[in-house]
């Protein structure tokens, strides 16, 4: 056995190959990789380093953006929180960082400070999703200001953020992206609406500048399907070594409160990955792990360490064996589902004590694909 803790495959080509399904879905867009929490678990600076050929990185704070700087980025940075105060706003300038401006106080920010070279600034409209954003209406007085009054700002564009795009057939998208054409026109302003999911199954949103996040890391957006079906490639696999192999007898109970009684007399193995590691502690008896090419189901409750696994479907199964908790073979939508969560937040909560192992780039397709 030559590791003992889980690691995180970390396939960059596949996410090369991903971000490729994302530039033909819109070959006239230019597209920001989004690589925000820490590229959804995958490495920010690696991720971005194999992304090279996007036009820009979209992150969601500032201390992202200059994270990518340090790294060497030289494509333009997107900050979809913009600034929040006159020490970020400072850094912003600093690093020449594009914001993303949602509410008049970063306005009144800007018209301070006055950054000697100007910032690219987007202006974020709420459409709909009523999360972040300058209501319709008061985006033509916001265009005025920073138009006229600030000297450091360079106008970059109107975005939005699509509420419901995880749901084709949700009309509110359409009418999202109808706003915010309605405000441009006659502006000349570029646009930017798609994140993956508008990006794949929404041609109304593939406007000047897209932002596809989860669908370079290979994982669907949608609400059902994984990403294979729509020709991505996961780009990470998470694996965990199999610590031990017990001989339980029918009726022993397995794990925290016992809630898992064998039937029978049966092999049990145990998985060095658990909660402490980002594996959802919520996957229920039943969720599938990859071992030797078998799923077998994991049973009784995860710990933070470990987790239980049904041996019966895989005799083979020997101590040091690397399974598979989501990747290559084991799609993270499944596990998501069973998890009641959604793919996003199983890769962006791997923990830091998952070591991220980045397999370089080679000349064939990305192993996910070759299954
Ligand atoms: C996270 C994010 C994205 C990317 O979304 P995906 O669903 O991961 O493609 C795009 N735009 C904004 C504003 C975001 O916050």
């Amino acid at each position: 056995m030559t590791w003992s803790a889980p690691r995180a495959l970390i396939d960059h080509a596949a996410l090369r190959h991903n971000l490729g399904a994302a530039r033909r879905l819109a070959p006239t867009s230019r597209v920001w990789a989004v690589v925000k929490a820490n590229a959804y678990g995958h490495g920010l600076e690696q991720t971005a380093a194999t992304l090279a050929d996007a036009d820009g990185f979209a992150v969601a704070r500032v201390e992202e953006g200059v994270r990518l700087c340090e790294a060497g980025v030289s494509r333009p940075i997107l900050v979809l929180e913009g600034a929040l105060c006159a020490d970020e706003l400072a850094v912003a300038a600093r690093f020449q960082l594009g914001l993303a401006l949602h509410h008049r106080g970063q306005v009144a920010l800007l018209e301070e400070a006055a950054p000697p070279a100007p910032l690219a600034c987007w202006i974020k409209v709420d459409t709909g999703m009523h999360r972040l954003g300058f209501a319709p209406a008061v985006v033509p007085g916001v265009l005025e200001v920073l138009g006229h009054r600030c000297g450091g700002v360079r106008l970059a564009g109107l975005l939005t953020h699509l509420a419901n795009a995880d749901v084709p057939e949700d009309t509110s998208s359409v009418q999202q992206c109808r706003a915010l054409q309605a405000l441009a026109a006659g502006r000349g302003l570029p646009l930017s609406i798609a994140n993956s999911a508008g990006l794949i199954a929404l041609p109304a949103a593939r406007t000047e500048w897209v932002r596809p996040g989860i669908m370079l890391y290979g994982a669907s957006p949608f609400v059902t399907g994984c990403g294979a079906d729509l020709g991505l490639a996961p780009a990470m696999t998470l694996q965990g070594p199999l610590l031990a192999i017990q001989h339980l007898a029918a009726g022993a109970a397995v794990g925290y409160g016992g809630t898992y009684v064998c039937p029978e007399a049966m092999p049990v193995g145990v998985v060095g990955v658990g909660y402490g590691d980002g594996y959802p502690r919520h996957a229920p008896t039943g969720t599938p792990v990859l071992l030797r090419g078998v799923r077998v189901p994991l049973i009784g409750r995860v710990s933070m360490d470990m987790i239980s696994v049904d041996l019966r479907p895989q005799p083979a199964a020997t101590v040091g064996d690397s399974v598979t908790l989501w990747g290559g073979g084991l799609p993270v939508e499944e596990i998501a589902a069973r998890s009641g969560t959604i793919p996003y937040e199983l890769l962006c909560r791997i923990s830091p004590r998952v070591h991220l192992e980045h397999l370089p780039e080679t000349a064939g397709e990305p192993a996910g694909l070759r299954q």
